[in-house]
């Protein structure tokens, strides 16, 4: 720490000896401006001592700092500005002698103030000797560091703390690498996961917690390189501790460099999270498992649902022989025939149907479900469905009513709507039976807004947001059949659209479904299409 009167020259010995030539009278006057410049200066005690170390000169410096005033300090010992110890051991009378002999002294340490107070002083003590080379006595310039002193302490005290923490983390493993990757530093967290003391490991390469395979793939030599390229290398891998077991470590190398952009080497900080993986493979394991069970239900339920539409058409179908084989045919009775060959018809239509949505539902999922748009009106869809539904209505007991002020013109796939529109309805029937149903269709807000609403048994909260999943049956005593894919179904085609589908429901209070569909696809106000939906072509 050089201060800029300590130029290795002693402060009071430019008095015009060193310039080259200089007249008497301005020599005369530097040495009186130089003597005004050293009193008025403030940050540094400067003073001048007899051979014998007595004060001669005193600066404002030397007052501000040490807090003596001139008049009280001139003829004093210098030994006063130290500690009693150092007194005690000489050190003032050894200092000089010092300057004796070298011709200059500089040290760091604590002083003493006139109020008895400590300050950490930078001081420089210079001989001044005459042209003959007599020691005529000795220039001191003194700085008070204290508060430097103070932070470098805090600066130091900080380090410190940090680097105990880091020593004694046990969670992570925290220690660096050399340039080259050999391990330079080691905390508690890396012993106890890697077990390595750090005496053992300190030195090693780090390429030693990679699994063979690893190693000859080259991978920590690819991690340093990624670290430093890119600055940072992270991960989540299997690691080798000292015993040869492995552990599910997530890794983060940080590539350190020093002002001038060079290398130094590398943090690295690493975790051991087999537990968490171990867990998480449990779920995994666990949700695999639920959907083996979903799978076998399904299986279950759609052998059962398949096979139900079997019986009475293998009935029907036996019966017919019969009549044919058992009559002449002119006495055939036809209308039986036909009533027959109807109830078969039904049974082969819904077989038809059950396969048709299973065929949909493994698109979907291949994300091959396609939409098929074009300009199409709502409305008369609609009453299609409606009046197709007539007889069924009639039937099971629904007076099904449409309510639709205006048509309602839009860019759709007309025959994924209908199955749309004939599957709210047909579960309206089934669900609602006995009761009336209402379907009612309108524009709001640039949207085609159709609801189907039932008075029938409703659906529970808890069921809701589950009935348009797949293979999702809401529970109830009695058994309506179907396979739980319409709903699923429902959403795939108006969220493909860009719309959406909701239910409102109570327990025995009805239900009603809405669709909301985009008039154009660009106008897809309000709505939020499912993220996982399929795209559209
Ligand atoms: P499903 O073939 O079982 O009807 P869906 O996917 O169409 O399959 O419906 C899923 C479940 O949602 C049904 O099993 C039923 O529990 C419930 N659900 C659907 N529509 C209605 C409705 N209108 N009223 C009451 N429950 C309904």
């Amino acid at each position: 720490m050089r201060s800029p009167l300590d130029d290795g020259q002693p402060p009071s010995s430019t008095s015009g000896g060193d310039i080259a030539y200089v007249s008497p009278q301005s020599a005369r006057d530097m040495g009186a401006q130089l003597r005004l410049f050293i009193d008025s200066v403030r940050d540094y005690a400067i003073l001048t001592l007899d051979p014998a170390g007595y004060i001669v000169s005193w600066n404002t410096g030397a007052e501000r700092i040490k807090g003596y005033k001139a008049e009280e300090i001139l003829g004093q010992h210098f030994s006063r500005f130290y500690p009693p110890e150092d007194i005690a051991s000489g050190k003032p009378q050894m200092e000089l002698e010092l300057v004796n002999r070298e011709g200059r002294f500089e040290e760091e340490g604590w002083r003493v103030r006139k109020d008895g107070s400590l300050f950490w002083a930078n001081v420089v003590i210079t001989a001044m000797r005459d042209a003959q080379g007599q020691l005529v006595g000795y220039g001191k310039v003194t700085r008070d560091f204290t508060e430097r002193k103070q932070n470098q302490e805090r600066l130091r005290e900080s380090e410190e703390r940090f680097r105990l923490l880091v020593e004694h983390v046990q969670d992570y493993a925290i220690y660096m690498l050399d340039a080259d990757g050999r391990v330079s530093t080691w905390n508690a967290g890396a012993e106890r996961f890697k077990q390595y003391k750090a005496e053992e490991i300190i030195g090693q390469h780090f390429s030693r917690f990679f699994p063979p395979e690893d190693v000859a793939r080259g991978k920590p030599w690819h991690a340093l390189q990624v670290a430093a390229s890119e600055g940072r290398f992270e991960e989540e891998a299997w690691r080798v501790r000292k015993d040869g077991s492995l552990f599910w470590a997530s890794v983060v190398i940080t590539a350190m460099h020093d002002t001038q952009g060079q290398l130094l080497g590398y943090a690295k900080v690493t975790r051991d999270i087999t537990q968490r993986k171990q867990h998480q493979e449990r779920r995994e394991l666990e949700m695999l498992r639920d959907a083996v069970r979903a799978r076998d239900e399904f299986l279950s339920v759609a052998s059962h649902e398949l096979k139900t539409p079997l019986t009475p058409l293998q009935l029907k179908l036996t019966a017919l022989l019969r009549t044919v084989e058992n009559h002449p045919s002119a006495t055939l009775p036809v209308e039986r025939i036909a009533r027959d060959l109807e109830v078969a018809r039904r049974q082969v239509r819904k077989l038809s149907d059950l396969i048709e949505d299973l065929l949909d539902v493994s698109r979907i999922s291949m994300g091959q479900l396609r939409l098929d748009r074009a300009p199409m009106e709502l409305v008369s869809l609609a009453k299609e469905v409606v009046a197709r539904y007539a007889p069924q209505s009639l039937q099971v007991g629904c007076a099904v009513t449409l309510e639709a002020p205006t048509p309602i013109e839009g860019n759709w796939d007309r025959a994924r709507l209908d199955q749309v529109i004939t599957n709210l309805l047909t579960n309206a029937l089934k669900y609602g039976a006995g009761k009336p149903i209402h379907l009612r269709a309108r524009v709001e807000s640039g949207l085609a807004v159709m609801s189907v609403r039932d008075a029938g048994i409703g659906i529970s909260p808890e069921d809701q947001p589950r009935i348009f999943e797949r293979f999702v049956r809401a529970v109830s005593e009695r058994n309506y059949g179907g396979l739980g894919l319409g709903l699923f179904i429902t959403q795939q085609i108006i969220e493909a659209h860009g719309g959406i589908v909701q239910v409102r429901s109570a327990p025995g209070e009805g239900s009603t479904f809405t669709v909301m569909l985009p008039l154009s696809p660009d106008v897809e106000t309000n709505v939020t299409p499912d993220p996982d939906a399929p795209a559209e072509p």
